[in-house]
């Protein structure tokens, strides 16, 4: 075991191999506020990867509805049950990880899913927690009546479980993006990845014998392109771009702007040791134990950054910006009250107004000889 520092969990950890982060690490934001659980994520990325024989159940883009819904059945709470319970003081986890944790003899406290576990992806959708009295109505805020949609896909982990679990060496991590693959000439089906992966983003293909996973889109990344989930969201609550450790982080960047400067978009399960590379809003109307559960002690401050954002020029600017291209956002200048996104070379991909303009048209059209009438 090696000593590796996870920026996310506060300190060292052990991890299988020397900590060797790549040049570039790719990553995404989203604002789980904006989701609609319209699932055209979902199918972007199902109709261009996993169409194919063996992989009728993958979904390496899934969106569930939270705290129902789960896919695979059961995820999250298996591992955090396995895990049993651990603590954080402060900023610092002081638990243990699934490194840590892992039982004599093996590399990674994990488990594996039955097939059946993979059969209702959308097990749970538009469940809210609590009981709602027939002819109840809500009124104001409501604590024990909530939901919300978790989108996710592999995270292309800092310190991927999957990689460490593989016997084989079959999982590497490309030094030029650390997107996280699985080399399918190498792999033997012993799914030791898709038992060590807490987020369960490895998927074992019965017709091929091999474990696949998401592959971050990389054809596309090369070209300077959004993954097709991120290009394709409809609810506009997703950003990609690099995101540098804190001691690099550049107020210009809008992953790391959004992560290590406002500290507003935060991992999932950071306790689990893996570094994730995705980030995610929290909602606005979750009780806070479970944000915490879910998303490490900095989650209450993430609402409250988020709820003020619209008095904040940069934040609010920076937030327009998401989903307002189809290209990899490098750098980002809130100017004017105009948001512009710029790609690697500095080239400008976008300009959108932060405040969108209301245009009154005159009800005489002189140009078309037209009247209209406000039939609302
Ligand atoms: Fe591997 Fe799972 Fe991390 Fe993806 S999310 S890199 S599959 S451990
Ligand atoms: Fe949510 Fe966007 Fe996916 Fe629709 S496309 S489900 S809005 S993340």
């Amino acid at each position: 075991m090696a000593r590796v520092h996870n920026w996310q969990i506060g300190r060292e950890m052990e991890y299988l191999h020397e900590g060797a982060r790549p040049q570039r690490q790719l990553a995404g934001v989203f604002d789980i506020n904006k989701c609609i659980a319209c699932q055209t994520c979902t199918l972007a990325c199902k109709t261009t990867w996993t169409s194919g024989p063996g992989q009728e159940y993958m979904l390496w883009n899934n969106v569930e509805t939270k705290p129902r819904g789960f896919y695979p059945l059961g995820y999250d709470v298996n591992i955090l049950t396995a895990l049993g319970p651990q603590r954080w003081e402060g900023d610092r986890y002081v638990g243990k990880t699934i490194f840590e944790s892992a039982p004599a003899g093996e590399r990674v406290l994990g488990w594996r899913p039955e097939q059946l576990d993979y059969a209702h992806p959308n097990i749970g959708e538009d469940e809210i927690l609590g009981n709602v009295s027939q002819g109840g109505a809500f009124e104001d805020t409501h604590p024990q009546w909530w939901m919300f949609y978790l989108m996710r896909t592999c995270n292309h982990c800092t310190y991927p479980a999957c990689l460490a679990a593989c016997s084989r060496s079959s999982i590497y991590k490309r030094p030029e993006d650390g997107i996280v693959l699985v080399d399918q000439s190498r792999c033997r089906g012993y799914q030791e990845c898709v038992k060590a992966c807490p987020y369960k983003k490895v998927y074992f293909n019965a017709h091929t014998g091999t474990s696949e996973k998401c592959i971050g889109c990389y054809p596309k990344i090369e070209a300077g392109d959004a993954s097709q989930c991120f290009a394709a969201c409809i609810g506009k609550l997703r950003l990609q771009g690099w995101i540098s450790t804190p001691e690099q982080a550049r107020e210009d960047n809008p992953v790391d702007y959004l992560v290590h400067v406002r500290k507003m978009a935060l991992p999932l399960m950071p306790q689990l040791g893996l570094e994730p590379n995705l980030y995610y809003i929290p909602p606005i109307h979750a009780p806070e134990p479970y944000l915490v559960q879910m998303f490490g002690p900095r989650a209450p401050e993430a609402v409250r950054t988020y709820r003020a954002a619209r008095e904040d020029p940069v934040l609010k600017g920076l937030l327009v910006l998401l989903g307002s291209t189809s290209k990899i956002i490098s750098k980002f200048s809130v100017q004017n009250d105009t948001a512009i996104a710029f790609d690697d070379s500095g080239t400008e991909l976008v300009r959108v107004p932060v405040r969108e303009p209301v245009i009154i048209r005159p009800p005489t059209d002189r140009l078309y000889q037209i009247r209209r009438e406000n039939t609302t």
